[in-house]
C-alpha cells in the first residue's frame, strides 16, 4: 500500500537539517505500523511526506501504484487517499460536527449532501458520537473531537490512515476512547501508520514497531522483538525511558 524508498528530505531554516535520511518503509494493506522515538527524531516530518504535507526532496513515494512525487500527481487526490489525524485536532471551529464530516465529502469526493449526510452520520456512530453531530466543536471534549477528526478523515475513504500521536493532547481519562476506535478500525483491516507514545496499544494492536532516531529508521520488528529484545542501545534507552 505504501513504498517509501530513500527518503530524504532537508530544511534550511534556522539551519541546514538533514531531517530525513534515507527512510525506506514498506506498509503492506491492511498492516499497522507503529512509529516510535524521541523527540524530534522526524516521525511527523516522515508522517507528512507520506501525503505530502511536506515535500520529499529525494526518493521515491509509492501510495498504491501512484508515485506522490510525480509533480504531476494531484495532491488533493493523495489527500483524499491518504488520511491523517493530528495530535491538535483541527476540526472547523465554525462547522458543527456534521457539517465538519460532511463538507469535503462534498467538495473532494463530489457526493451529494445527502449522500455526504447519511454517511457523515454513519461514521459519526462507528466513532460513538452521533448524537453530538448538531453541536460545534468547542462544546466537545478532546477525547469527542479527535473521533470526530477521525470520523472526518474516514469520510474520503483513504487507504490509508496516517496517526501523529493522535493522543497526545488528551487528559488521560480521554485516551482509551480515542484508542479503542483506533483498534476497532485496525481490526477491520484500515492499513495504518501511527506514531504514538502508547506503548500498551502498540504491543497489542501494531503488525511491527520502528523506531527512529536522528532521522533514520534505526530498528524494526515485531512487537516482541522490541519489548523484550531490541537490538539497538539506542532503542533500549528510549524504551527504558518511556516505560
Ligand atoms: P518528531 O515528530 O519525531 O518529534 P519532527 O519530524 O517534528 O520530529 O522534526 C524533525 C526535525 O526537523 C526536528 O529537528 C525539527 O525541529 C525539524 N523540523 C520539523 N519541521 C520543520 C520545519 N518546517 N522547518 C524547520 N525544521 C523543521
Ligand atoms: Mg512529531
Amino acid at each position: 500500500m505504501i513504498r517509501a524508498i530513500n527518503v530524504n528530505k532537508f530544511f534550511y531554516t534556522p539551519d541546514e537539517l538533514h531531517a530525513l535520511k534515507d527512510v525506506s518503509l514498506h506498509v503492506a494493506a491492511g498492516e499497522v505500523v507503529v512509529v516510535i522515538g524521541p523527540s524530534g527524531s522526524g516521525k511527523s516530518t516522515f508522517l507528512r511526506c507520506l501525503n505530502r504535507l511536506e515535500y520529499a526532496d529525494s526518493g521515491e513515494i509509492f501510495v498504491e501504484d501512484q508515485n506522490i512525487l510525480d509533480p504531476a500527481c494531484d495532491i488533493n487526490k493523495v489527500r483524499a487517499e491518504v488520511g491523517m489525524v493530528f495530535q491538535s485536532f483541527n476540526l472547523f471551529p465554525h462547522m458543527s460536527v456534521l457539517e465538519n464530516v460532511v463538507m469535503a465529502q462534498m467538495t473532494v469526493r463530489k457526493r451529494s449532501r445527502k449522500d455526504a449526510e447519511a454517511k457523515g452520520m454513519e461514521l459519526l456512530r462507528k466513532v460513538g458520537i452521533a448524537e453530538k453531530h448538531g453541536v460545534y466543536p468547542d462544546q466537545l471534549s478532546g477525547g469527542q473531537q479527535q473521533r470526530v477528526a477521525i470520523a472526518r478523515s474516514l469520510a474520503m475513504d483513504p487507504k490509508v490512515m496516517l496517526f501523529d500521536e493522535p493522543t497526545s493532547a488528551l487528559d488521560p481519562e480521554m485516551v482509551g476512547e480515542v484508542l479503542d476506535v483506533m483498534r476497532n478500525l485496525a481490526r477491520e483491516g484500515m492499513t495504518m501508520v501511527v506514531v504514538t507514545h502508547e506503548m500498551g496499544f502498540a504491543r497489542e494492536v501494531a503488525d511491527r514497531v520502528v523506531f527512529m532516531d536522528v532521522g533514520q529508521i534505526l530498528e524494526t520488528g515485531t512487537p516482541e522483538h522490541f519489548f523484550t529484545a531490541p537490538g539497538h542501545e539506542r532503542t533500549k534507552l528510549f524504551l527504558s525511558q518511556i516505560l
